[in-house]
């Protein structure tokens, strides 16, 4: 059996931090994400890597008036601008969904909520109208409902909410901070990037993913925010050179036992000049493995799938 990795990635933009006072990752008019996304799907095209897309349900609207007449606690949209993809960019992005969608590569679609709400916190009637609101948009932009979650911040929504919503797999993250600061640190920089298997529980496909983002590295820029002053000292070529270590020993991980990766960022995370290069190298080199057989590249829909033990989805051209 080879092993399988799993690749996301979260479309959120503004969404991310409307209700924190922080963006200095993000750009101020979307610009460098959009592009980034369109080199990141070029690179997909080109060697036939399937990626989940996890997308702020808000971001499929092409306008709104700002008042959403939801359930949710008083001042919740009070970020939301109420204007257009045009005046705001970062609100509203139905043309980065349409780019993933038109793609010829098998990307999923999936969703991180309607506007990014902490979903083990809010009512049970907020999350349902978030999720049915998601699922509309989905039949409306993507053309069918997603079976894939992945909830903002990784904090766990109620199994009955996404089961009732049709969501079959969700991704949350496992966190190992406990193994203390030093051992952190090294994990971050060179690995070994832990290896959790995914499973069925209480009817909800659960896959694991680290609590930091682990496809880009934590050392370099991440968007448009320097990294932690001491990472910046070590020259920017070893630092790449570290991160692209740790994902090749991500996937020696799930080679070496039959089991499972899933490795995950932001867009906007990989938004700069510094992560790109080590990302378009790593999609390289998880389609020349795929080609001898080692490993399968799997979207959170196939690898529910998989799981399940419902025959595989097909992920695209062989
Ligand atoms: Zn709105
Ligand atoms: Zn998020």
């Amino acid at each position: 059996m080879p092993g399988t990795v799993t690749i996301s990635m979260e479309v959120e933009l503004g969404w991310g931090v409307h209700d924190l006072a922080d963006d200095a990752h993000l750009s101020d008019d979307g610009v460098p994400e959009r592009a980034y996304l369109r080199r990141l799907l070029d690179r997909c095209d080109a060697l036939n890597v399937p990626i989940s897309f996890d997308v702020v349900g808000h971001l499929l609207e092409s306008a709104c008036d700002g008042d959403h007449d939801g359930p949710h606690e008083s001042g919740w949209f009070d970020a939301d601008p109420g204007t257009d993809a045009v005046s705001d960019p970062l609100f509203y992005a139905p043309d980065a969904v349409a780019a993933i969608r038109d793609r010829p590569t098998n990307h999923e679609i999936c969703t991180h909520t309607y506007s990014h709400v902490p979903c083990d916190d809010v009512s049970a009637a907020t999350l349902d109208w978030e999720l049915s609101r998601c699922q509309r948009l989905h039949r409306r932009n993507v053309g069918n409902e997603t079976v894939s979650i992945v909830p903002p911040r990784h904090y766990p929504p109620p199994r009955a909410a996404l089961r009732d919503a049709g969501l079959e797999v969700v991704r949350l993250s496992r966190d190992t901070s406990d193994r203390g600061r030093l051992a952190r640190l090294k994990e971050l920089v060179i690995g070994p990037h832990p290896t959790f298997e995914p499973r069925l529980v209480d009817g909800v496909v659960e896959t694991y993913c680290t609590t930091y983002p682990s496809l880009t590295a934590s050392t370099l820029p991440l968007g448009q925010r320097d990294p932690p002053a001491p990472f910046s000292a070590v020259p920017v070529a070893l630092r790449q050179r570290l991160q692209r270590t740790y994902l090749r020993r991500a996937v020696d991980a799930a080679v070496e036992s039959d089991g499972h990766c899933h490795l995950w960022s932001h867009l906007y995370d990989v938004a700069n000049e510094y992560q790109w290069p080590v990302i378009e190298g790593f999609l390289s080199e998880l389609a020349a493995r795929r080609s001898t057989g080692e490993v399968e590249v799997l979207t959170m829909a196939a690898l529910n799938d998989r799981v399940r033990g419902r025959t595989a989805e097909v992920t695209g051209r062989a």
